[in-house]
C-alpha cells in the first residue's frame, strides 16, 4: 500500500542562496496578497471572484510590465501561493456555512493578508525538477541546497509530490512530500499499557512509567514572560524593538523544539513496545474554556500528542483505544472500583474509603483507563471474536494486580 508521509530537515545555506531563498518567500508573500486582495475586492463588487487559474493568467500579463522583478525567482512561488488563497477562501466560505447549519462551533475568519513582520513565511514547488542527494537537495532556480543531516531525505524508491522551503528563527527548512511504499510493520511487543496524559507531567502509564516535561521548558517558559515583557516596552519601528523580536522569535522556536522533542520520545516509545494503548479521549478544545487549565493544556499539546500516537500506531500495528471521554478515570478506585464524588486537582494522592488502597493520582487514572480499554474494546469487537483481547486483558489483570 502507498502513503504519502511528510520529511522536513534544516538547511545549511551559504549567502546567495539565502538571498535567493528571501526573494522567493517574498514573491509567495506578494502573490497571496495581492491575490487576497483582488479576490476579495471583487467579492466586494458582486463580481465574479477570481480563480488561482485566473490570477496565475492575470499575474503573468503583469509579469510583462510592472512586475518584471518576478523573473527573478521560479514560477512556482507565486503560483502555489494563488492557490492557496483558494484554500484559505473555500475553507473560509466552508465554515461559515457549516455554522450556519449549526455543525460547527469555532472561530471563522477571513483569511489575512501575510505580514513580512511576522515570518518570512514559505515557498512551495509542485512542479520541476525536485532531486534529493544524501548530503543535498535541488530545487528549481535555487540550484543544490546543502542539509544540515545527511542520509535523513529518502533517495530512493519513493515519488516526491512537493517540497516546501520555510523559514523559522533565522533557520531554514525544507520539507519533501513523497509517496512510498509502507513497510508491513513486524510486531513483537505483546504488552498493554493504560496511559494518563497530564498538566503536572506529559504523561503516566499504567505499568509506573512517567514521561515528565522537561524541566528546560519550565525554565524557557520564565524567561519568555521576561522577555516578552522587555519587548513591549520598546517603541514600534525602533531598530531595538526588532532586536527583541528577533531574539523572542529565537526562543519561541526553541520552546517549540524542545515540547516536540518529548511528544516524539513519548510516542514512540509507547507505540513501539506496547500492542494496545488505552487513553482518554481528550475533549481538547471543551478544556481550553477552562482558564486556570488553559495555558498548562497548551504547553503540553495534547491535540499534538493524539496525532502523533495515531500515526505511530499505524507504523508500529499498535492498537490505539480511546475510553469514553465523561469517564471519571481519576476518581475511581482501581483496586475496588469504588468512585469518590470529588476529587480536587490539587490532591495528587488519595486512600480509598472503600478498600483503603493509597493510590497515585496519575497512575490510578492509568490503571483505568487501561481496564476500561479493554472493555471498550470487548463491546466493540464482540467478546469471543478475538484471542488476542482475551490474552490481553489477563495481562491488565495481572498489571492491576501489581
Ligand atoms: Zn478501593
Amino acid at each position: 500500500m502507498k502513503i504519502t508521509r511528510g520529511y522536513k530537515t534544516e538547511l545549511a545555506l551559504n549567502n546567495k542562496q539565502r538571498t535567493a531563498c528571501l526573494q522567493h518567500a517574498g514573491a509567495a508573500r506578494f502573490a497571496y496578497n495581492w491575490a487576497l486582495n483582488r479576490k476579495s475586492e471583487a467579492y466586494k463588487k458582486g463580481e465574479k471572484v477570481p480563480t488561482a487559474i485566473d490570477l496565475h493568467r492575470e499575474l503573468n500579463q503583469l509579469k510583462q510590465t510592472e512586475l518584471s522583478w518576478m523573473y527573478g525567482v521560479s514560477k512556482c512561488a507565486p503560483q502555489e501561493a494563488l492557490r492557496h488563497v483558494d484554500k484559505a477562501y473555500d475553507n473560509f466560505f466552508r465554515k461559515v456555512k457549516l455554522r450556519k447549519q449549526g455543525k460547527f462551533k469555532g472561530k471563522v475568519g477571513f483569511p489575512k493578508f501575510k505580514k513580512k513582520s511576522k515570518g518570512i513565511g514559505s515557498f512551495r514547488f509542485t512542479t520541476g525538477a525536485i532531486k534529493v542527494f544524501p548530503d543535498a537537495i535541488q530545487l528549481p532556480r535555487l540550484g543544490e541546497l546543502r542539509l544540515k543531516e545527511h542520509d535523513y531525505l529518502p533517495t530512493s524508491g519513493v515519488h516526491i509530490l512537493s517540497a516546501t522551503v520555510s523559514e523559522q528563527a533565522g533557520h531554514w527548512f525544507v520539507s519533501i512530500q513523497v509517496e512510498e511504499e509502507r513497510q508491513e510493520p513486524a510486531k513483537t511487543a505483546t504488552t498493554a499499557i493504560g496511559i494518563d496524559l497530564g498538566i503536572t507531567t506529559l504523561a503516566t502509564c499504567s505499568d509506573g512509567v512517567e514521561f515528565p516535561n522537561p524541566r528546560s521548558l519550565k525554565h524557557k517558559l520564565k524567561k519568555l514572560k521576561r522577555l516578552q515583557r522587555v519587548h513591549s516596552r520598546k517603541q514600534k519601528g525602533s531598530k531595538n524593538r526588532e532586536k527583541s523580536r528577533k531574539k523572542l522569535a529565537v526562543l519561541h522556536a526553541r520552546i517549540a523544539h524542545i515540547r516536540k522533542d518529548s511528544i516524539h520520545k513519548f510516542t514512540t516509545h509507547v507505540c513501539k513496545n506496547h500492542a494496545h494503548i488505552g487513553i482518554e479521549d481528550l475533549y481538547v478544545a471543551g478544556m481550553l474554556k477552562n482558564h486556570h487549565l488553559a495555558q498548562a493544556i497548551a504547553d503540553t499539546s495534547m491535540g499534538e500528542v493524539k496525532r502523533h500516537l495515531t500515526y505511530k500506531a499505524e507504523k508500529f500495528a499498535t492498537r490505539i483505544v480511546q475510553i469514553d471521554r465523561f469517564y471519571p478515570s481519576s476518581k475511581t478506585c482501581s483496586a475496588c472500583q469504588f468512585v469518590l464524588d470529588e476529587l480536587s486537582l490539587s490532591i495528587r494522592s488519595w486512600q480509598c474509603p472503600n478498600c483503603h488502597t493509597w493510590h497515585e493520582r496519575d497512575l490510578n487514572a492509568a490503571k483505568n483507563i487501561l481496564a476500561v480499554s479493554f472493555l471498550e474494546r470487548l463491546n466493540a469487537c464482540g467478546a469471543a471474536s478475538s484471542g488476542l483481547v482475551a490474552t490481553l486483558s489477563e495481562t491488565s489483570r495481572v498489571e492491576a494486580r501489581t
